[in-house]
């Protein structure tokens, strides 16, 4: 069910050190972390400007530290500051996000007692060699483990993922993304590495240590990603880090592959291999020079692409010498469907399930 979020930062709370990549304050834009009275000011902001009309339930979620790791007092500290929020049915649940090596069975008791429902694990990388050069100081065993129970004590789990750390490379993105689906999570999220100033990591770039992916391998291995997780059904919630003010200036900003709208240049690329898959299928191919594509009228701008990218791309793709893209009113999405290219409706369709199934097949990802 989709939440209106109310997040509370805690950058770097809990942390038990700082692994190469982070910089929380510039991430998150919070200087510090909040007070249990400032937290319940937060809530109240937050739901004046949700509005009381508003449909979807509020979920308060604690971001940008490493919740449970946090002593216990702290903790409850800041639980109980959303209690009342809770049995008044103004805020339906809570989240938290922290690392793999903080989960325990007392832990998770202690989160539901106080109406936590779902926790992200920053997980990042399943890689014994990328865990270890991010400084990440634990094992992927570790990561099953707290996955595991995670699930057994019924809490949706959330994993965050990063692609482009030291040391990483697509291949690994993509094993680490079939063991996290066999974890069963129901949302991911996948950040591409950034060099922040004041990291470790901006020392390693300095030094040459250290190259970041270009803008295309990012978004070639998150579209890779993201076919392979919701193609099995688990719903990738975010791609690229939320654009703040800290993080478009080039003051904190050094290198790496960062778009504010990162996630819309995946959509395009998946749409992108989506049309390409379906000319392969369509066998039927009419005798004309002049093709359409068609999608629903609200994927038009995905299927379109940043600067109408995808048009020469898919004339070049396609060897056709004119193309028309046009959205239709239609009731399903992220579908696409091929014709000719004065028609009002296409004569092959391709449903993004069929084309997860033909797309994982073909590439044998
Ligand atoms: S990545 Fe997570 S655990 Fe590491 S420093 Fe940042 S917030 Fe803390």
């Amino acid at each position: 069910m989709l939440h209106r979020i109310i997040p509370i930062f805690i950058p770097h709370l809990g942390c038990p050190h700082r692994c190469v990549f982070c910089q929380q304050y510039r991430i998150t834009g919070s200087e510090k972390p909040p007070s249990p009275l400032a937290v319940a000011e937060t809530i109240e902001k937050g739901l004046q400007q949700s509005g009381a009309s508003a449909s979807e339930p509020v979920e308060v979620a604690f971001y940008g530290g490493s919740f449970t790791s946090l002593p216990v007092q702290v903790m409850e500290g800041y639980l109980k500051a959303v209690q009342p929020y809770l049995a008044t049915g103004k805020v339906a649940s809570i989240r938290v996000s922290t690392r793999p090596d903080a989960i325990s069975v007392e832990v998770l008791r202690l989160l539901i007692e106080h109406g936590v429902t779902t926790v992200e694990l920053g997980v990042q990388s399943l890689d014994p060699e990328v865990l270890a050069c991010a400084e990440r100081g634990y094992t992927g065993r570790q990561v099953w483990e707290a996955a595991g129970l995670i699930r057994k004590h019924g809490l949706a789990l959330g994993i965050q993922l990063m692609i482009g750390l030291p040391k990483d490379t697509r291949e690994k993105d993509l094993a680490t993304t079939r063991d996290v689906i066999k974890m069963k999570p129901l949302m991911v999220r996948i950040y591409p590495t950034l060099v922040l100033k004041g990291t470790r990591l901006h020392q390693m770039w300095e030094q040459g240590l250290y190259s970041p992916l270009s803008m295309e391998e990012a978004v070639d291995i998150t579209a890779d990603m993201f076919i392979m997780l919701e193609a099995e059904g688990i719903k990738v919630i975010r791609m690229g880090l939320q654009p703040t003010s800290d993080l478009n200036s080039p003051d904190t900003l050094l290198a790496g592959p960062f778009h504010p709208s990162f996630g819309e240049l995946v959509a395009s690329e998946v749409f992108f291999r989506q049309v390409l898959t379906a000319w392969r299928l369509w066998s039927e191919k009419p005798e004309t020079e002049d093709f359409g594509v068609f999608v629903n009228e609200k994927d038009l701008s995905k299927m379109v692409g940043q600067n109408r990218s995808n048009r020469e791309r898919l004339k070049r793709g396609l060897g056709v010498n004119r193309l028309r893209i046009a959205g239709i009113k239609s009731e399903e999405r992220d579908w696409v469907g091929l014709g000719r290219a004065e028609a009002d409706k296409p004569l092959f369709v391709l449903s993004r399930q069929d084309f997860y199934r033909a797309w994982s097949g073909q590439n044998h990802i």
